[in-house]
């Protein structure tokens, strides 16, 4: 016993801190996941059973829409918002390039032309004045991100969008329940995207996605896309694809979604933490920590700072040897991609996105995450500093611009 006590002190000490911990969670409602999947495994239904349908109901709920059509990732729910508002070869739609691939990539497969525009540097969202000087007479559509969480500025796009006559797809991949002006994510836009991926604060245990809808007219054309385009079996109006969701995932998501509010509200609590920390080891005005920008609820599905000065892959070198856990969420705009130079854009073009490529670092955000861990992460990023004396000067522009 005695052993095995100090043993397990030893192994807490250089453990280090991860940057998504999902086993903590799963353990907290574990009994409760297994009876969901048993009852699945007996009833037989294991694809659009009676789960999806109760899943689509909770998750239209939730999110503040009429309609949800549950498929197979968030890519797919890109893809399927995409296909239900007729983008065809030659249409421009509008996409932040500081964002996943998915995004850009879903208008590429329909023949369309992803243009990329700009993000605010305070937000890390697309930029609306960017936006609406990049629509031409071929611009159909525009796909605001709510990147790492946080609300793009909606009023502002879906003004621009109704002056031009465009679809407005949201984004929310990264920002289930996060909200603009008290309304959620995905009701905002003609159509909303949400991804099931593990690392989103809604995560199944494999893929899935969803796309949320108001207008009756898209819910229907989704319904069918998704299957097809099959109504009834076998007889095909429209060419749809084949994009479901498993009875399986949809059991987890339900049980998960119970757990949704409290999860984010823990979020919130280790961002607000992290603010603390940081202003307590006085680096507050030497990094540049992340902002909430008003009327917003951020849900804080990335924690993301910026280090300027080109030290950022130093730093994150010098905190996986302390065995702290970061990521790059996004080395590169998708402009700057090896898929995308035929498209001709200068790297500098979108300047914000270039240097918001090059500065940012995400920390660990997951709901569990302790305190002591936050401590961890905030004093390694000291420790680094500290050892590097000529590296307080980083130039803190970047963090305090408004
Ligand atoms: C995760 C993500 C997607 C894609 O979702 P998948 O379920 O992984 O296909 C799309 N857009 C953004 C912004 C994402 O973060």
């Amino acid at each position: 016993m005695k052993g095995n006590f100090n043993n397990q002190t030893a192994e807490n000490e250089n453990k280090g801190v991860a940057l998504l911990d999902l086993k903590r969670q799963y353990e907290t409602i574990k009994d409760e996941l297994t009876d969901a999947l048993k009852k699945v495994s007996d009833s037989g239904a294991f694809v659009l059973g009676p789960e999806v349908k109760t899943l689509e109901q909770n998750i239209a709920q939730y999110s503040q829409s009429e309609h949800a059509i549950a498929c197979a990732s968030g890519s797919d729910a890109i893809l399927l918002a995409l296909m239900a508002a007729e983008i065809s070869p030659g249409d421009e739609v509008l996409v932040p390039s500081f964002t996943f691939f998915a995004t850009a990539s879903a208008v590429s497969r329909l023949g369309a032309k992803p243009v990329f525009v700009d993000i605010d540097r305070d937000s890390f969202n697309m930029n609306p004045a960017d936006a609406a000087g990049k629509v031409t007479l071929r611009t159909k559509a525009m796909i605001p991100v709510h990147l790492f969480g946080q609300m793009a500025d909606m009023n502002r796009f879906n003004s621009i969008a109704r002056l031009h006559g465009l679809t407005v797809i949201e984004d929310a991949a990264q920002a289930i329940g996060a909200e603009l002006d008290g309304q959620r994510a995905g009701s905002w836009g003609d159509m909303g995207a949400f991804s099931f991926y593990p690392t989103k604060n809604l995560g199944g245990a494999g893929d899935g996605g969803l796309v949320t809808t108001r207008n009756a007219g898209l819910a229907k054309r989704l319904s069918l896309l998704h299957v097809h385009g099959m109504e009834p079996r076998y007889y095909h109006s429209i060419i749809g694809i084949n994009s479901r969701l498993d009875s399986f995932q949809a059991a987890v998501l339900n049980v998960k979604l119970k757990y949704l509010e409290g999860w984010t509200m823990m979020r919130i609590q280790n961002a607000n933490r992290y603010t603390e920390l940081f202003a307590e080891a006085g680096l507050d005005q030497i990094i540049g920590l992340p902002k909430t920008l008003p009327n917003r609820r951020h849900v804080w599905n990335q924690y993301t700072i910026r280090i300027p000065g080109g030290f950022r892959d130093e730093l994150r070198k010098s905190l996986q040897e302390k065995k702290i856990g970061s990521e790059i969420y996004y080395p590169l705009g998708l402009h700057e991609q090896e898929c995308y130079r035929s498209l001709g854009y200068a790297a500098e073009s979108l300047p914000e996105t270039y240097r918001a490529s090059r500065e940012v670092l995400a920390l660990p955000i997951f709901p569990e995450l302790t305190e002591t861990e936050q401590r961890t992460v905030t004093g390694g990023i000291k420790a680094f500093i500290d050892a590097n004396p000529m590296r307080r000067t980083f130039p803190a522009a970047s963090a305090k611009a408004a």
